[in-house]
């Protein structure tokens, strides 16, 4: 059948919630997705989602409210970055978090939580078990039990309009087939972020940024684009999360949470058997995902530790951001190594410096490298016995650090221009981490929305037939911090499916 209430444009977090909610309220929904299997960025996150006035806040006897959460979520992005938000609808978004998490937890879905994530006032973050693949699959089992259709490997190459309606999509299937789809009620657009495109990300950014990959490669912006071929206005577009420099995700091996079951009785047992598992185990489980994803901590730079590439050259002015992460993406195969002496090694052994972390959940260590990333991390008592484990030419990294030392003892300038305190690099004992690249973690540019969600041309109109969530319809917010984007995903998602199903929004 190729005539449905309402159509997504993608499926990973937002269209399969937008999916779910507009099937389970009675609408024959088909969901088009151009990767071969659901997922989108959701698929690869951590899975933590901010809400607040929740019931797990409540179980933990959490005081919290709207007013504070909106405060709140103000003071996360630099002030020239806040000062572009849209207030009005991320106090709406932020109405309906508690609601969405309710949802998510009635299908069956576990958290963890909620944990602390400064400038919130209070705990808010709620993680959910094991990872965000868990929504995907959650949401993917109850699209199919509510009679919604999921077709992959079908990309959705331009949008059909019957004078100024939106009526469908146009798409080209991986055999080469192309189809029209019509929606009688909708067309939601939640293609993602456009991380992973060069191309926009030079647009909107400039073109020194055009280099630096997206984590995810797919995030190509395509429901931008579609949104903006039928007049839609894209807001805050040159703003990005990131660049940051991350370690390369381990190869091959499956992390432990990775083995967990992410839906079905399985998941739902290792949910609730979760707060009785012994804190130390807790613990080694969070540091895990830290040394996986998160970002090495910026004042590593401040204090001396240099970066190279995979030639063993130094190339850039380590505490300059973000030039540091353009100069990154500029070398050879984009890879960097930070290079670590004795005495950064001992002084990153303990709080209050730490390479990685989750701000007062967890921080991970030099140690905690060495043991849970020896892909990544190495360890000798001389440069010679750095070469010897990771094949990087001895010689460049002698000169790079001789060079770098020299500078330091004030015998001449940094050709790369560092200035201010640094130490010379010596001792007996040497870290080096990496490879790292530096990536653009998501892009806060996205399609002008109303609070039913519905995609606005440059005039403000409503273009009708239109609707655009997660990362696609933004509408100007920030979501900077840990949880919002998910949060935002999910949460737009489910209650454009009631919009689309004629419900009263909860
Ligand atoms: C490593 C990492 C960790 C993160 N962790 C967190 C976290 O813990 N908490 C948090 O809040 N945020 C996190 N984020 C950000 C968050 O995951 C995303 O912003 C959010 O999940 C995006 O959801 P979405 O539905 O908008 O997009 P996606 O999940 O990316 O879904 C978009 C889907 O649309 C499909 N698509 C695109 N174009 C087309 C087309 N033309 N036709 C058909 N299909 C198309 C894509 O293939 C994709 O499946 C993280 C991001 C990264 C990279």
């Amino acid at each position: 059948m190729k005539e449905h209430d309402v159509i997504v444009v993608g499926a990973g977090g937002s269209g399969l919630a937008a999916a779910v909610s507009a099937a389970e309220n009675g609408c024959s929904v088909l969901v088009l997705e151009k990767r071969p299997e659901p997922g989108g960025t959701t698929g690869i996150a951590v899975g933590s989602f901010t809400a607040n006035r929740t019931r797990m806040q409540r179980a933990a006897r959490i005081k919290d409210t709207l007013d504070h959460h909106v405060e709140d979520a103000g003071g996360f992005a630099p002030r020239s970055i806040e000062t572009q938000n849209n207030q009005e609808l991320r106090k709406f978004f932020l109405s309906h978090t508690a609601q969405t998490l309710a949802w998510l937890e009635g299908m069956g879905l576990a958290f963890h939580g909620p944990n602390p994530e400064p400038p919130n006032r209070v705990p808010r973050m709620h993680n959910v078990v094991p990872n965000a693949k868990a929504y995907i699959a959650t949401l993917q089992s109850k699209l199919i039990r509510h009679g919604g259709k999921l077709v992959c490997s079908s990309q959705v190459k331009g949008l059909t309009r019957d004078g100024s309606r939106i009526t469908g999509a146009k798409v080209l299937h991986t055999d080469g087939s192309e189809a029209i789809y019509h929606a009688r009620r909708g067309v939601v657009l939640a293609g993602g972020d456009y991380a992973g495109s060069h191309r926009l990300i030079a647009k909107y950014k400039g073109d020194q940024y055009g280099q630096i990959n997206g984590i995810n490669p797919f995030a190509a912006g395509e429901g931008h684009e579609l949104a903006e071929s039928v007049g839609a206005c894209l807001i805050n577009m040159d703003i990005t999360y990131g660049p940051e420099i991350r370690f390369m995700a381990p190869k091959g091996k499956q992390l432990f949470e990775q083995l967990l079951p992410v839906s079905g009785p399985l998941a739902w047992i290792a949910g609730r058997l979760l707060p009785y598992v012994p804190k130390a185990i807790v613990n080694t489980y969070i540091k895990r995902l830290l040394v996986t994803w998160q970002h090495p901590e910026n004042a590593l730079f401040d204090d001396g530790a240099i970066l190279l590439n995979c030639k063993g050259h130094r190339f850039c002015n380590e505490k300059s951001w973000p030039e540091r992460e353009i100069a990154i993406a500029d070398q050879p195969d984009k890879l960097a190594y930070l290079l670590l002496d004795q005495r950064l090694c001992e002084r990153y052994s303990e709080w209050p410096h730490f390479i990685s972390t989750a701000p007062k959940i967890a921080y991970a260590y030099v140690n905690d490298y060495l043991k849970l990333r020896p892909d990544i991390a190495v360890h000798g008592n001389s440069i010679e016995t750095l070469f010897r484990r990771t094949r990087i030419d001895q010689r460049a990294m002698e000169n790079a650090l001789h060079e770098f030392n020299q500078y330091v003892r004030g015998n001449c300038d940094d050709r790369f221009g560092r200035s201010g305190d640094s130490h010379e690099l010596t001792g007996n004992r040497w870290v080096l981490l990496g490879p790292a690249c530096a990536y653009f973690t998501t892009t806060e540019g996205g399609a002008a929305i109303d609070q039913s969600l519905r995609v606005l041309d440059e005039q403000g109109q409503v273009i009708e037939g239109l609707y655009a969530v997660g990362q696609n319809g933004l509408g100007g917010q920030i979501l900077w911090g840990h949880g919002l984007h998910i949060g935002w995903a999910l949460t737009s998602g489910r209650l454009v499916g009631q919009i689309l199903a004629g419900k009263p929004k909860d």
